[in-house]
């Protein structure tokens, strides 16, 4: 393992470890017997570090961001920190479009470089904890997180790939409020032993209606490639993580009312909700 953090360019390791080591004091361990105290808030004295995991489309970014509401650690998806390296015309950005937009995975490198950014910022606002969405994305970056943190728990999404492909399509953003919506409208019957999947859309409102804008690499093409690439590099996190007792897996039932009380109630996170909304 060390040599595997070696063979990285040590500046960022580095980096990457000072942010993290900033923002974590103590290790608590997840234990799979008693998932109820995942919702003690934190079980050291620290907050909550999760992970999200799941094929593109399949809603990480939607479920990670409520949750991290809810939990009050930042919602940090690395697919956003490169898009904002991309939107920025800085020097990574003419070679990070590319990638992206081949379905491709960017390096570890640029990768460990950004996230790093990323928890710096955090921590120098007073962060901390986090749900990382679309990050360990190989079993290498899994390894190097687990060299400078410890990650609590995975929560390992899933949707059937027809779907997957219909969100993805279906995906839009306001380009003013940077706020995701979804115009697929998904009513699939049961069939050969797969249930029935009612996702109805989720439709902008007026003021951002005329602003929507579709990811460059959200084209059945890239998709596709996308989707290629997940099982081959990112399924292998999933039994990196599920092999550590960490995974905990999530079939989506359906659209955001029906898989949220659900989601809740497998992270034992229903109560907290409720208090939470009574507070409010
Ligand atoms: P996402 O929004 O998570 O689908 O990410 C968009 C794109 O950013 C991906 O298709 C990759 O090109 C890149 N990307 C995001 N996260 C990672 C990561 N952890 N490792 C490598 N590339 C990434």
């Amino acid at each position: 393992m060390a040599a595997l953090t070696r063979r990285l360019n040590p500046q960022f390791t580095s980096l990457l470890k000072r942010s993290l080591s900033t923002n974590t004091s103590t290790v608590s361990e997840f234990d799979s017997q008693r998932s109820d105290s995942l919702t003690d808030d934190p079980k050291g004295s620290r907050s909550f570090q999760w992970v999200f995991l799941g094929c593109p489309g399949v809603g990480k970014g939607t479920y990670a961001s409520r949750l991290s509401t809810l939990l009050g650690v930042p919602h940090i998806a690395t697919g956003d920190l490169v898009r904002d390296e991309l939107s920025s015309s800085g020097p990574l950005s003419r070679q990070l479009d590319e990638i992206v937009n081949q379905g491709k995975l960017v390096s570890d490198e640029i990768i460990f470089n950004l996230l790093s950014k990323r928890l710096e910022a955090g921590v120098s606002r007073g962060e901390s904890g986090f749900i990382l969405d679309g990050f360990p994305r190989t079993i290498r970056q899994a390894e190097i997180l687990d060299e400078v943190t410890e990650i609590d728990l995975v929560v390992n999404l899933k949707l059937r790939e027809d779907v997957l492909i219909k969100k993805c399509l279906g995906r839009r953003v306001c380009s003013e409020c940077g706020k995701g919506f979804n115009v697929a409208s998904i009513d699939i019957k049961a069939e050969n032993g797969l249930p029935e999947m009612i996702m109805p859309p989720i439709l902008p409102p007026q003021h951002c209606a005329s602003k929507l804008v579709t990811r460059a690499d959200d084209t059945e093409p890239v998709v596709k490639e996308r989707l290629r690439v997940y099982k081959e590099k990112s399924q292998p996190v999933e039994d990196y993580y599920r092999e550590r007792g960490k995974l905990i897996e999530f079939d989506l039932p359906g659209g955001i009312p029906e898989s949220w009380p659900k989601l809740l109630e497998i992270l034992n996170l229903d109560d907290h909700h409720h208090k939470k909304s009574a507070a409010a």
